[in-house]
């Protein structure tokens, strides 16, 4: 569909606002939704005819800008061709090439490609995926996950019991989900000494080791050391665990290399990637196991197989917009366009350690954040943003910014200055 096309559809329409079951929502109580009729490049159009600079990339995800046109065309192109089909028993040329294509990307020997439709699922598998290894060579009650406080890995049962259960977003579930084993991450020689403590304590029951790489992001948008994912990763090491590291919010691209991984070096056993793996435009995700973690799976017995198939896993035309968006990151300079955001948060956000209050003001990559020492009224801050023709959306204490990483330096820099006049006006 054309940008002309998209501009000439009738915009109104009016939410009606009973039925739709919003996420993270008190729906007793919460603001309307802001209707969104059409996007392009870095703007949401709004149905009363406002334009907003996206902040914060949709979820994350729309990393090329809205609706990219090679993207869109790529999805045009096969959904006419083939829109879905059964991964069970068939292929299809689009899934065949993304996995090819993800394999040569991702760090090390992460070269077997298991996909699905969310961030929250692939986590799960390969939470799975670490269970199965033991049970596949014979070793039974391995169960649990050592996960790290700050930590969010999505919002199923099993991806919430390795969210930081205290302060998280979930804890309202603390005591309720499976009981996994809690760490400090460790970042120096006492905590890396009582992680190390930890794993050994329950040495018999730990199944792996789940991570965020670098950033701890839904958790607080802390940003932490390579060294310490290097620690991670030679304690799983020395006691052979399976490590999973989890690059749905870093992957592809935001902290200026295409996995945050590859920044200290290490390899996980299992990596998840999602949001970005088709540029914001259709729900894709994926498990990319070590050919060590494939090998236990490889079998002449049929019930070592891994037992999982999501439906709707390797879409057709959603593995086009993945194969597409990866195309853009080969010809366009995504990476230099990180870069650049990165020093206009260096030029920019400092003026925001100013604001009364404020606990701390940092950035990596094309993440920037003004930690507060909390957001009571979080909904006026919200609509100032909007008033302000920003859509940024702070969580907890954290005001952040992740924008699309098309965004020109003209958008950026007001994006930015507006982002840190909008927190100062409101704190
Ligand atoms: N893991 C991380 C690090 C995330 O940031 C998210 C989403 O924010 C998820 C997992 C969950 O992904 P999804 O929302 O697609 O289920």
């Amino acid at each position: 569909m054309s940008n002309t096309l998209k501009t000439a559809l009738p915009g109104g329409f009016k939410p009606e606002g009973r039925h739709l079951w919003r996420p993270y929502t008190q729906m007793k109580t919460a603001q309307p939704a802001l209707p969104v009729v059409s996007a392009g490049g870095v703007r949401l159009n709004l149905a009363d005819g406002r334009s907003l600079i996206d902040g914060v990339s949709s979820w994350w995800t729309t990393v090329h800008g809205y609706s990219h046109p090679h993207i869109v065309g790529a999805i045009c192109d096969q959904v006419e061709r083939l829109s879905h089909v059964m991964l069970g028993g068939l292929t299809h040329a689009p899934a065949e090439r993304l996995a090819a294509r993800l394999a040569a990307l991702a760090p090390g020997d992460l070269d077997h490609v298991f996909f699905c439709e969310s961030g929250s699922v692939s986590v799960e598998i390969a939470m799975k995926m670490a269970v199965q290894s033991w049970i596949n060579r014979g070793v039974h009650g391995r169960t649990r996950f050592v996960c790290f406080r700050g930590g969010y890995h999505g919002d199923t049962i099993a991806t919430m019991s390795v969210c930081d259960p205290e302060e998280g977003m979930h804890a309202l579930f603390a005591g309720s989900l499976p009981q996994q084993i809690v760490a400090d991450l460790p970042q120096d020689s006492e905590s890396t000494a009582r992680f190390e403590a930890l794993l050994d304590a329950h040495a018999h029951e730990i199944a792996g080791v789940v991570t965020e790489p670098l950033v701890q992001g839904a958790g607080g948008m802390r940003f932490f050391s390579p060294e310490t994912l290097r620690t991670i990763r030679a304690a799983c090491d020395a006691r052979g665990l399976p490590l999973i590291v989890d690059e749905i919010m870093t992957g592809f691209g935001r902290l200026g290399t295409m996995f945050a991984c590859e920044k200290a070096g290490i390899v996980p056993d299992v990596m998840t990637v999602s949001k970005a793996l088709t540029g914001g435009t259709l729900p894709l995700a994926a498990a990319i196991a070590s050919r060590g973690m494939f090998e236990h799976f490889w079998r002449d017995e049929a019930s070592a197989a891994l037992m999982h198939g999501p439906t709707y896993m390797g879409n057709p035309a959603a593995c086009a917009a993945a194969n597409a968006s990866l195309d853009l990151f080969e010809r366009e300079p995504r990476l230099d366009q990180v870069a650049q955001i990165e020093a206009a948060y260096a030029r920019l956000l400092p003026p925001a350690r100013d604001i009364p209050g404020v606990v701390d003001v940092r950035w990596q990559g094309a993440i920037g954040v003004i930690e507060m020492p909390g957001l009571p009224e979080l909904d006026a801050l919200k609509s100032g943003f909007v008033e302000a023709g920003v859509w940024v959306r702070p969580f907890g204490n954290i005001v952040y910014l992740m924008p699309p990483y098309v965004i020109s330096q003209e958008d950026l820099e007001h994006l930015i200055r507006t982002t840190v006049a909008v927190t100062r006006a409101w704190a």
